[in-house]
Parts: C-alpha cells; structure tokens; sequence
C-alpha cells in the first residue's frame, strides 16, 4: 500500500467512525445518512453489490433492515469496535493488505484464521472426542498471540476459535482479546462457561462474540449433549442479550435433525433469543466415528438449501450455509484463501474439515504455512468445481483431495484416529455421485451454466 493509498484509508476510517457516532443518537433517522457517507467515500467497486443491498434494506425496511436496527441496538461499545474492527479492519482494510501480501508473494492469505486454543472441554457429548483428550493439546498464550501478530502484518484482523471447548481456556482468550483490541474475534462455543462474569468481561474487551452450537430443541441437544444443558445455553442467550451482547447460533444439520432446524419454529425461537445471525454446517464424515448414515440424502439437503434461502429473504437474522453458499464466495475457501485452520497441536491445516498437513505452526512461519504443499495445492487448484453446489474437495470432488494429498505428501492431523485421504474418500464417493445430479439441475434453475 503506497502512502497516498494509507491516507486514503485512513481518512475513510475517520469519516466512518464520525458517522457511526450519529447511529448512537438516532439510528432510524441516521442510517440513511450513513450509507451516503459510505457510498460517497468508498473506493470504485468496494462491495458494490452488498452496499446495494444494504441501500436497499434501509429504503425497503425489510427483514435486513430489521437485523440493523438491532445492530445499532447492541451495546454501544461492543457495537462501535464490531463496526470498526470487522468492516474497517477485516474486510476494508485488512482485505487489501491481504491482495498485496497474496501478489507479493504468490500464495493465499486467509480473512481469518481458525485456531483450536485447546483439546479439551467441558461436555462429554456422545460421539466428540474432545473429552477424551482433556488438556493435553493446547496451543499457548504466547503461541496464539504469534499467530495473531503475523496474521495482522498480512492484513488477517479476524480469528474464530475452534476447539474442544475454547471458553475453557477463558483467561487467555480475553487476554488475547484485550491485546489486540483491533481484532474481531468470534469462537464456536458449548455456551455453558457463558455466566454473568463473562458477560462483564466481554463487554469490558468488546471484541468477542460467541457462536453458541445448537442442534435442535432441548430433546436433541440434552440427548447428545446431557440432560440440563439445553437449559444452560437457554440462560447464556439471556445473559447475552440483557447486556445488549453479540451473539450467534451455529447447528449442523444431519439426516437426522435437518427439520427440526431448517423450521420456521426453530428460526423463531433463535431469533426471539437474540441471535443475529446463524451459521450451518452440512455434517462432514470424517474420521474413525464418522457415521456416513448422518449424511443428508440428495432431497434433505435441497429442502435446507431452500428453506435457508427463503427464511434469508423475510427473517431478521443473517443465516449462512456452509455448504451451500459457495457461490457467494467463489467456490471453496479453504487453504488459506479466505481461511485455513490450526489444530491444539499446532498442526496448520487448509480446512477444519480436512486434517491434512506439511507444517506445523511451532516449526514455520505462518507465511512458511500458506506455502506449504497443501496450501498451494489448494491455491492452484480452486475453484474445486465451476458448480458451486460442488465446492469441495473432500465430500463432493473426492478424487481431488486425494490426489492433493498424495501429490504433496501431506500427512494425517486427526487427533482422534489418524485417517488415509483414501479411506475418507472411498467413504464421501458414494455421497458425491448421488448428490451431482441434484446440484446440477440446481445450479441450472438457478441460471447458471452446468460445466
Ligand atoms: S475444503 Fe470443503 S469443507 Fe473445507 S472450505 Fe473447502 S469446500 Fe468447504
């Protein structure tokens, strides 16, 4: 970034700081105002398309509009550093460090990076193996803070926390939250360690913002999970909107679940709770308890598709289809480019779905990382499929993972049972066959061209 280019950026940020600061007075009178300020200072082409669906949404007052205002209703310190540390430093800033580190040096560099700060957690649900595991796989203080500090000099201002239960490891978090105030941080949590203390805490660092896993209504959740812990999640949500937190849902769905939680009621119910977004995953088979059973047939996961399409257009929360959504994102965005994951045993791995690696974080740079094998196998190689309801490499392109990793010599990272890519590949083939002609005929009635 030259330095006209700098003080650019940075007199954008100032304006947009100012005009947020009016959002605190009169955030229906004001939003209008604000967007203008956006649209007049944004460079040529900066997210054209979501400034005008942003546009759109205050005119229309629609569901969008609705999800802002609740925004703008949050605490005001939580609300103003999301703003500036998600929008500025993340994805206005943070992305154009990332295109110019990804020029210079010829690899992808991801939008945020996934990290598992331990092995261990609190739960004992059936089928995780994270208790098992307990505290012996834990990434340090010191080892996040590196990863943290060298993401950032690449433009990373985003790190999500993975785990085992990462709110076990509370302290270091918030430390870490605490140190670099100019991050966004969000982690996948159990939400039972969420208690009034910590909703203190989150809102003295005002950077972390928890996506609470849900599978269902309280039957599905204690009959996995244990009796009582739906009722304990149901009293952080409390916790969390009282003090006018952020927070999110994340649920995976399986063959067996997928009604429940692509249901209106369940929708409602989330919403009632004040998540403002919700982010699914499609159930991913992978390791020694992999239950290939799980997997939606063809006609679950079209059913999911379309009711979170719908459900997006007229409810006031952001839903995500992991699996799905490709086509928002160019295709799949693992290895680094818009993500990459680092295990409790510092493994750096391209997905946190696929556990295969060259390199681990306490022997390489991160730089070194996103150069490895793996990474820039997964760089020459993306998109994985031009249809976008076939992104990936493992569960709907299997011969490309494999030949990936036997290309690159790329070495099992599952904690639990280290897996050959051909193993977990005989078992996603069968899915991948069945699942093509459903993603092609709709990628076709979405007006796009089967390849
Ligand atoms: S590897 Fe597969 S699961 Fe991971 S991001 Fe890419 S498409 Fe998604």
């Amino acid at each position: 970034m030259n330095l006209a280019e700098k003080a650019k950026n940075a007199a954008l940020s100032a304006a947009i700081r100012q005009a947020l600061s009016y959002l605190e007075k009169d955030p229906e009178a004001n939003l209008p105002k604000l967007m203008g300020l956006v649209d007049k200072l944004s460079p040529e082409g900066w997210y054209t398309a979501q400034r005008g669906a942003v546009r759109s949404a205050i005119q229309e007052k629609n569901n969008w509009y609705q999800l802002i205002l609740k925004i703008c209703r949050l605490d005001p310190g939580a609300r103003s550093t999301f703003f500036e540390n998600f929008i500025l430093n993340a994805s206005l800033l943070g992305s154009a460090l990332q295109e110019e580190t990804q020029a210079r040096e010829g690899c992808n560099v991801p939008w945020a990076i996934l990290l598992d700060p331990t092995s261990a957690c609190n739960l004992h649900c059936t089928g995780c193996w994270a208790a098992e595991y307990g505290n012996r796989l834990n990434l340090t203080l010191e080892e996040l803070d590196s990863i943290v500090t060298q993401g950032k000099a690449m433009g990373t201002y985003m790190y999500i926390f993975t785990g085992g239960e990462p709110l076990v490891r509370k302290g270091d978090i918030l430390a870490l939250c605490e140190k670099h105030s100019d991050c966004e941080f969000l982690s996948f949590t159990n939400g039972t360690l969420i208690d009034e203390d910590f909703c203190r805490e989150m809102l003295r660092v005002k950077n972390f913002i928890p996506a609470i896993s849900l599978e269902g209504f309280e039957q599905a959740n204690d009959g996995r999970r244990g009796s009582g812990v739906y009722g304990k999640v149901t009293r952080a949500m409390e916790l969390l909107k009282s003090h006018g937190l952020p927070f999110g849902i994340s649920t995976c769905y399986t063959s067996q679940n997928w009604q429940d939680v692509s249901s209106e009621t369940y929708f409602d119910s989330i919403i009632d709770a004040g998540a403002l977004f919700i982010w699914f995953f499609h159930y991913m088979p992978v390791g020694g308890g992999a239950v290939p059973a799980l997997l939606p047939t063809p006609e679950q996961r079209t059913e999911m598709y379309r009711r979170i399409r719908t459900f997006r257009s007229t409810k006031p929360i952001f839903s995500m289809d992991f699996q799905n959504d490709a086509e928002y994102v160019g295709g799949c965005i693992a290895g680094g480019r818009r993500y990459l994951h680092i295990n409790a045993r510092g493994d750096v791995e391209p997905c946190v779905f696929i556990h295969y690696s060259n390199v681990n974080i306490r022997d390489c740079t991160l730089l070194e990382a996103l150069k490895s094998p793996i990474f820039m196998a997964y760089h020459d190689g993306q998109p994985f499929n031009e249809n976008m309801l076939r992104p990936c490499p493992m569960l709907e392109n299997p011969e490309l993972l494999r030949e990936m990793v036997r290309k690159t010599g790329a070495k099992s990272t599952d904690y639990e049972s280290p897996e050959e890519a051909d193993v977990l590949c005989d078992r996603t083939v069968p899915y991948a066959e069945n699942w093509k002609p459903t993603a092609e005929r709709l990628w076709r009635e979405s007006g796009h061209t089967v390849p």
